[in-house]
């Protein structure tokens, strides 16, 4: 079961080029491919591997 309340969570996109983080919510990161960086306005492709984790879940605090 999907948990659709996931979508409005924040999730961290990092530019590979500056390193710039760019939140979005995941339920935009489900329905884009690619977003272009704020920073340095490259386009990055939004892979998992450049997904960063929230800095607010408390989890390993
Ligand atoms: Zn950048």
């Amino acid at each position: 079961m999907i948990d659709h309340s996931l979508n409005d969570n924040e999730i961290g996109v990092l530019c590979p080029g500056c390193c710039y983080e760019t939140k979005k919510k995941v339920g935009w990161v489900k329905t884009h491919t690619q977003m272009e960086c704020r920073n340095c306005g490259s386009i990055v492709d939004i892979e998992s591997r450049n997904f960063r984790a929230p800095r607010n879940t408390g989890a390993d605090d």
